[in-house]
């Protein structure tokens, strides 16, 4: 049975690259980056007025003058115009190109008006390039701002419009496909029987994928039986290139999905991780490339196995760089009785010094899912058994 490390290594060393699609600006959100983004002029590009106010040479105010005549006014989207006399002074507002001939911008709140004169503050002192946002001050024309690899949210998406980028070339997403098995599961909205349960993973699963980034594009409900499992597997893998199933991996009767997918010639990579919850794990790859998941059902175990490998393998095969995992301390003493890697639910929090806290939510088994309401995700606990003392490092996943 592999270590939760080596079911990494093997999910890495099987991982189909995405390949590359073009798309709008917008569309670009929550994609990853597979372009360089350089600086195609100075940023900013021109001396940009940072506050509302007046544009002076700042040598005439150490020549003593405290008064100046506004000679213009000079918008932002406007050329700049040019400073004629020190005596003078150009109204300016905040995103305009700094007037030729000045170099300092006394806010409109540190002068008075009295006709077409303003009137310095008292003690204000206006330093060369004060409130002025100078040109290529926060990058150069030709710089890198953005590698390849990086996921892009707001910030990202508001440097490429910068770089005057309307289409951008991203990882393509990967056509993915959530699977239920199990003749026990009912759809929310329809009547249930005391023997049943509702179908509630693959709504998780899905929803986490699309928080994740990765909106699966199929939702399909499979019973406990071989026949039917082994059609619709076979549609299934045509048609994505990911697939991620919940229920009928483990070893009970009518758990058919390790035999389903074999019999399609779906590869296993492995069967079995020694972790808690989540055992049961199954990963194989199909014969045209489609990457296979294979959940174990219980309600905990799929979230964690979704959080845990299978949207880290969406990312990386993404191409995203992927940053160090975080560490959280835990915030008491956690023993487990197991010799398994514990994937333990945690609520987060923060001391005084700033550092995050992993507070336990075990849960009764990895039936109960209803325990992980107000949990942030789980931490990794180092195989055990093992007391696990408080303040212990360990890598944290969210959900
Ligand atoms: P299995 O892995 O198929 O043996 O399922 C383990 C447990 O998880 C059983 O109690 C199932 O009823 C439950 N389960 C499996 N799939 C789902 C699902 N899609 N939604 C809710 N519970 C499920
Ligand atoms: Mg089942």
């Amino acid at each position: 049975m592999l270590t939760p490390a080596e079911a990494d290594a093997a999910i890495a060393a099987h991982l189909v690259r995405a390949p590359d699609q073009t798309v709008p600006l917008p569309a670009g959100a929550g994609r990853v980056l597979r372009q360089e983004v350089r600086a195609d002029r100075d940023a900013p590009p021109f001396d940009r007025v940072a506050m509302d106010g007046i544009a002076i040479a700042s040598a005439a105010f150490r020549h003593g003058r405290r008064e100046f005549r506004v000679a213009a006014v000079q918008p932002a989207g406007a050329p700049p115009f040019k400073l004629a006399s020190e005596t003078d002074c150009i109204e300016v507002m905040t995103g305009a190109s700094l007037p030729d001939g000045c170099d300092a911008v006394v806010p409109v709140e540190r002068i008075r008006m009295d006709g077409d004169v303003a009137t310095l503050e008292a003690g204000h002192v206006p330093a060369p390039w004060m409130h002025v946002h100078r040109r290529a001050s926060d990058a150069r024309v030709g710089d890198l701002l953005l590698p390849a690899g990086t996921r892009l949210g707001g910030p990202e998406i508001a440097i490429a419009a910068s770089a005057g980028l309307a289409l951008l070339t991203v990882a393509q997403a990967p056509r993915i496909a959530v699977i239920s098995t199990g003749d026990e599961l009912i759809e929310p909205g329809l009547p249930v029987l005391d023997h049943q349960v509702r179908r509630s993973n693959s709504y998780g699963l899905g929803a986490a994928l699309r928080l994740a980034g990765f909106p699966p594009i199929t939702d399909l409900h499979l019973p406990d039986q071989r026949p039917v499992q082994e059609a619709a597997l076979a549609d299934a893998l045509a048609r994505h290139d990911v697939l991620v199933l919940s229920g009928g991996v483990s070893a009970g009767r009518f758990d058919h999905v390790p035999g389903a997918l074999a019999a399609l010639g779906v590869r296993r990579v492995f069967h079995q991780v020694s972790q808690r919850p989540g055992q049961p794990l199954w990963f194989g790859i199909g014969n045209s490339g489609t990457t296979v998941f294979a959940l174990p059902g219980n309600p905990v175990s799929v979230l964690v196995c979704l959080s845990r490998y299978v949207i880290p393998a969406l990312l990386a095969a993404a191409g995203v760089r992927i940053s160090a995992r975080r560490n959280v301390a835990l915030a008491q003493a956690f023993e487990f009785r197991s010799p398994l890697s514990c994937f333990l639910p945690v609520a987060l929090e923060y001391d005084q010094g700033g550092n995050t806290l992993a507070v336990a939510k075990p849960t009764r088994g990895s039936g109960d899912f209803i325990s992980l309401a107000g949990t942030d995700g789980f931490v990794e606990l180092p195989r055990g058994p093992a007391l696990h003392p408080a303040g212990l490092a360990v890598p944290f996943y969210a959900w």
